[in-house]
């Protein structure tokens, strides 16, 4: 078979542990021997971040700004155990936010479903994709105690240091905590516009809610802002489409979606989307089935898995000994980034070539083959689930395609 030719680079970012390994099999097995593959590499992989003084993840995210389109392979984030793991220079920030920060975008998580892995809510037989606002509230708050009593306000100066308003939050007898949250018109807007296109390019609805009846100025601001900017720029596209937009409260929005089959996106405020990711992907089965894609409001894409690097395992591959990673939303990243760099190039058959793969990968798991992580959730009639380990699971993948 003559290899299916490229003519715009994606990026590509490499990363760390058992993930990086995954990365150069899924690269070797599952993808150049079908794809001229052209990617611009930037090395992610912490000993690089710390060699280049972190300038190495800031350069990625500009190409990706160029290119459009990037692959990411999960990064550790250094903690104090990590400085003195790998001796580095300074405790170097999480890239997922250095490179949010540049594209400004908004993460959505959709899981991979196979039949054979029922959600734990037996109801979700469509994804929830999940979309959280990664701005503000109490995320960039700033608290203090108050100890023996005192008066806690809240005040709003102009530019100039005038005094806008002022209003007193509490007037404490004994001990208590305060704290001052905030968000930007700016930012809930850009929220809105990328959930909004996720779902037309998607066709699924949006749900959304926040607590607009006790938070009467703070969260009824977000409410305003998705109604604003729906009524004024989608309600008419939605139609065409056949979606629609649904605002409520959250948690009639957390009751719904509990009774409800999936398929929709659930555009989340910065806490709850912490919170619901975490049970959403929990309730669909494995990290190891969680997709992720970084969307920026000017229509850049970068791709990753939604789990880390994996680390348990990968200190058991340096030993020597066998592993059973799933690499399933690893795959996802890599085929989410040759459809788009395909769909934006008019390159059909690299749009072809990811579906087949992500086919394949399906079928080779509905089938019966597959990591040590799906073998316990497996239930298929007349089907005998085989555990794999890493590596062998690629090749069987391979085999497929
Ligand atoms: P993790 O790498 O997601 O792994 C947590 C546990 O979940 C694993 O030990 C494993 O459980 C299971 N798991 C996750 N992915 C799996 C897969 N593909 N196949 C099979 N099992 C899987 O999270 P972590 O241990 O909290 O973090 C490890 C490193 O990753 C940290 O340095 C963190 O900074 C980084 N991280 C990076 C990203 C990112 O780049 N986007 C995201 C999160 C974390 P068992 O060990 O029980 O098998
Ligand atoms: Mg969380």
């Amino acid at each position: 078979m003559e290899k299916i030719r490229m003519t715009t680079p994606i990026v590509e970012m490499d990363g760390d542990e058992m993930t990086r390994v995954l990365w150069q099999w899924i690269k070797e097995l599952l993808i150049e021997p079908y794809v001229d593959l052209k990617t611009e590499y930037y090395d992610l992989g912490l000993p690089e971040r710390d060699k280049t003084d972190d300038s190495v993840t800031v350069a990625s995210a500009e190409a990706t700004k160029k290119y459009g389109v990037a692959v990411k392979c999960a990064t550790i984030t250094p903690n104090a155990q990590r400085v003195e793991e790998y001796h580095l220079k300074k405790m170097w920030k999480s890239p997922n936010g250095t490179i949010r920060r540049i594209l400004d975008g908004t993460v959505f998580r959709a899981p991979i479903l196979v039949k054979g892995i029922t959600p734990y809510v037996p109801g979700w037989t469509k994804p929830i994709v999940l979309a959280r606002h990664a701005y503000g509230d109490i995320y960039n708050s700033v608290e203090a105690k108050v100890e023996g009593g005192g008066t806690a306000y809240l005040v709003v100066c102009d530019r100039e240091g005038k005094e806008v308003s002022r209003q007193t939050i509490h007037a404490f007898e004994g001990d208590g905590i305060v704290q001052g949250v905030h968000n930007l018109d700016e930012s809930i807007s850009s929220f809105a516009r990328s959930c909004f296109n996720y779902a037309l390019e998607n066709k699924i609805p949006v749900w959304f809610g926040a607590k607009d009846t006790i938070s009467k100025t703070y969260d009824h601001r977000f409410k305003d802002i998705f109604n604003d900017i729906y009524e004024r720029e989608y309600a008419a596209k939605f139609e065409k489409a056949g979606i629609y937009f649904l605002y409520t409260l959250i948690d009639d929005v957390v009751a719904r979606v509990m009774r409800s089959e999936g398929g929709m996106l659930w555009a989340c405020k910065n806490y709850d989307g912490d919170v619901m990711s975490d049970m959403v992907a929990t309730a669909y089965g494995s990290l190891g089935m969680m997709s992720s894609v970084l969307v920026s409001p000017d229509g850049k894409y970068e791709y990753e898995a939604a789990h880390g690097t994996v680390t348990r395992h990968y200190y058991r591959h340096l030993k020597g000994e066998e592993t059973s990673t799933n690499s399933v939303a690893t795959i996802w990243a890599w085929t989410g980034a040759l459809a788009k760099r395909g769909e934006l190039d008019g390159n059909q058959p690299l749009v072809d070539f990811a579906k087949k793969l992500e086919r394949a990968t399906i079928d080779t798991i509905e089938s019966g083959y597959m990591t040590g992580d799906l073998i316990p959730m497996f239930r298929r009639e007349g089907i005998q689930p085989h555990k794999l380990n890493s590596r062998q699971f690629l090749e069987k993948i391979a085999e497929k395609l």
